[in-house]
């Protein structure tokens, strides 16, 4: 069982090697837009859902065999924070690398002293809040039913108060749904009282798992950027040219890839380092074969596991 993987581009972190905390798919939410799939296990208990051991370990051989990347980031199939030992590896992963580390987190456990004491270890913390009031936040995040929005704010502002870390908080918007006057309103409210070193706005761009979660154009997003400050960035394409480490055994790396999320051929060049002839007949093969279909989402080509 692996549970390091990448490095694979992100559109913030540069070449982030992943690290899964729990498996697919144990989350305190399911939201609409998430490219995972349906959460199966909803919970808020926390555990030590994937071992803490056969992590360590693999990270010290990635590290001893010259594995490159820019972060070492722990996010995957679900929420990390929901790992009870995330803590712990954060401070092993210090003695292993002198990568920066960063968490990616849905921010929804953030309310307990002992999620935001272990979060302390990160250097970067990346939480998301898509909704303010009640019911755009079960609409958008469809949360555990023990989850408040407020004691979920509030958690947020505290963490900000107590990590001397990068802060940047993600908001993912669908039309129609978190992008209302009243909720743009109460979202630019939490954001001044929880205030994140940068405001991450981002929409739905690759196939979501649920028909109702629509993207918002450029320029609305645009809109949304300048009322919220200068702060505000956008998540732009992923634009780093070359892939920082030599990637083989590309069919496995191919189909790890998308088993985890779908992919334009841009991306999967990208990320492999290769041309686009060379892309499209290797991914006719693993048509033929069964493994790959391909999608059209928003006029885009996607590749993506035959389930
Ligand atoms: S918090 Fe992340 S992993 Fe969980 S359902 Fe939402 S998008 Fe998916």
């Amino acid at each position: 069982m692996s549970y390091v993987f990448g490095p694979v581009p992100s559109r913030r972190l540069g070449f982030s090697l992943g690290i899964d905390l729990v498996p697919k798919k144990v989350c305190s939410l399911d939201c609409i837009y998430c490219q995972v799939g349906p959460t199966t296990k909803k919970t808020i208990t926390r555990k030590e859902y994937i071992p803490l051991n056969p992590v360590v370990e693999e990270l010290k051989k990635w590290a001893y065999e010259g594995g490159e990347a820019d972060v070492v980031t722990m996010s995957g199939n679900g929420e990390p924070t929901l790992n009870s030992k995330i803590g712990e590896l954060l401070i092993q992963i210090k003695d292993i690398t002198d990568l920066p580390t960063v968490v990616i987190t849905n921010g929804t456990l953030l309310y307990r002293d002992e999620v935001r004491k272990d979060l302390l270890n990160a250097d970067i913390v990346l939480p998301s809040l898509d909704a303010v009031t009640p019911n755009v936040f079960r609409a958008i995040n469809r949360p555990h039913r023990s989850l408040d929005i407020n004691k979920i704010i509030e958690g947020l502002i505290k963490f900000r108060d107590q990590f001397r870390g990068k802060y940047f908080l993600e908001i993912l918007f669908c039309k129609g749904i978190n992008d209302t006057e009243r909720e743009l309103e109460a979202l630019y409210h939490a954001i001044e009282k929880i205030d994140p070193d940068e405001i991450h706005l981002n929409t739905v761009v690759r196939p979501p798992q649920n028909k109702r979660a629509l993207p918002l154009t450029m320029e609305e997003l645009e809109r949304i950027a300048k009322r919220f400050g200068k702060k505000t960035k956008i998540i732009a394409h992923f634009d780093k040219e070359h892939l920082s480490t030599a990637l083989q055994d590309f069919e496995k790396r191919v189909l790890d890839y998308l088993d985890r999320r779908p992919a334009t051929p841009e991306d999967l060049c990208l990320v492999f380092g290769v041309t686009n002839d060379k892309l499209m007949n290797f991914m006719d093969k693993l048509k033929d074969e069964g493994k790959v279909v391909e999608r059209v989402y928003d006029k885009k080509l996607y590749f993506q596991i035959r389930e």
